[in-house]
């Protein structure tokens, strides 16, 4: 009998794991998958709150030391002008982003769930979820090629991304949820290194590039969802016309780098997901899911795991009722990030903004201190509201008017 299992043991599922293990709870860590191995279809920008969380965690120096170089800057070309800056810094100061490949990144929480005492099974696919009357008490499943295994736990946790098994099961009730809006597709290029997190924001396109390991750097598109099926027929062909066209700078670089990979990517739906019920909790993308054109997905699974394992102390230590700690992970999420939520949903139609938007953008071009505290709202380390609120609109609106005049 464990204290916990956990369905998935990549960015939301090793993290739980590891912070559950520390605090001396007994943990079991499933993946069908086998380490190292890659996520084809998703990018891996992680913010610099997920990089304080790794550094909190004690696992920034084992990503630093995959090779992968920091980003600290953002230049935002929007065709009229470029935003160049760094977002607010994280807790602790932590300036820098990363991109690492998934082939690095999740080793290391892999390994750092081991180390802190969990019980991984790689290869292991669950393929149900075992019952005592309302309440889940574990799961069924195998090991490629073996036999049927029963595992029973106080709580058994799906972090098993979007497709959720733990999440069909036990039908957690979605109250937020929608179809892609938008799709993007990358490839891997060596010879054409980036200073920072470039995007190039067009109408129904944003153009995509940073430095990852290996001295490559990841160069997509993303196009709206009514381009979908055009761009789809011919990725090569409508990437190469769309950065022509869009970011001709970029692409005359591109011709002295070499492409190294083939296009991956795709397009997703989305979902926000109560996250508890008896014997179950979710997290990561089985819990709550968004368009990905925030870049967003680890570091919000990185938080997630955080406060799922603190509630779930709560509870087993007797702090508090397990339900009621769980109501609070619940809240904590939500107050945190749906705000974020609602902001990627719209960002993510890559419609050209409303003409407001374009003046407050346009306004950002003469205040470095606001234009820090925009790009700290993508990076997580300024709420979406305190930089949206009216008071906060004024004053960047102010100070405009009082540079130009
Ligand atoms: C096109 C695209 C671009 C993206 N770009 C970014 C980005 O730049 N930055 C960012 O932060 N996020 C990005 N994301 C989102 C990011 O990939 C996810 O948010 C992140 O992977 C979520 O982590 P997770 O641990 O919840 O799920 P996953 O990473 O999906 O891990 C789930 C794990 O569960 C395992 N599993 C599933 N079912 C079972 C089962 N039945 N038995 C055993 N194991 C099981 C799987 O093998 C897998 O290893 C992008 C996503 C897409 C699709």
């Amino acid at each position: 009998m464990y204290d916990a299992i956990v369905v998935g043991a990549r960015c939301a599922g090793a993290p739980t794991a590891l912070l559950l293990a520390r605090k001396g709870y007994k943990v079991l860590l499933l993946d069908r998958g086998t380490f190292p191995s890659d996520m084809p279809f998703s990018n891996h920008y992680v913010h610099q709150t997920g990089s304080a969380r790794l550094k909190r965690w004690g696992l920034l120096d084992a990503l630093k030391a995959t090779n992968c170089p920091p980003i600290l800057t953002n230049h935002w070309d929007y065709g009229v002008f470029t935003l160049t800056g760094s977002p607010v810094p994280a807790e602790n100061g932590v300036k820098e982003a990363f991109a690492p490949r998934r082939l690095k990144l999740d080793p290391v929480l892999v390994e750092g769930a081991v180390k802190a005492g969990a019980e991984l099974r790689e290869g292991f696919s669950v393929q149900e979820i075992l019952w005592d009357k309302d309440h889940v008490v574990g799961i069924r499943g195998h090991q490629k090629n073996g036999g049927t295994v029963t595992e029973r736990a106080r709580i058994t946790i799906g972090a098993d991304g979007m497709f959720s098994k733990v999440a069909q099961a036990v039908n957690a009730p979605a109250y937020k949820s929608g179809p892609a809006l938008e799709g993007s597709w990358y490839a891997y290029y060596s010879g054409v290194p980036m200073i920072g997190w470039h995007l190039w924001l067009r109408p129904d396109r944003v153009i995509f590039a940073y430095n990852t390991n290996d001295n490559l750097s990841l160069i997509g598109v993303a196009f709206a969802a009514k381009d979908l099926a055009m761009a789809r027929s011919n990725i090569e062909k409508h990437h190469s016309a769309t950065i022509q066209e869009h970011a001709p700078e970029l692409w005359e670089r591109m011709q002295q780098g070499k492409r190294e990979s083939r296009y991956v990517g795709g397009a997703i739906p989305y979902h926000v997901r109560k996250p508890y019920g008896p014997g179950w909790a979710l997290v990561g993308d089985a819990g709550y899911q968004k368009d990905p054109c925030t870049a967003s997905g680890i570091t919000d699974a990185f938080g997630s795991a955080e406060w799922l394992a603190e509630a779930i102390d709560a509870g087993f230590s007797g702090r508090e009722p397990l339900e009621q700690a769980l109501a609070k992970y619940e809240q904590t999420r939500n107050d945190t990030e749906l705000p974020y939520y609602e902001l990627t949903t719209q960002l993510a139609a890559l419609a050209p903004p409303p003409p407001e938007v374009a003046q407050l953008l346009e306004a950002l071009r003469y205040s470095d201190e606001q234009r820090s505290r925009f790009f700290g709202v993508l990076a997580h380390t300024v709420p979406v509201t305190e930089f949206f609120s009216l008071e906060n609109i004024q004053k960047i609106m102010g100070k405009q008017q009082a540079t130009v005049s």
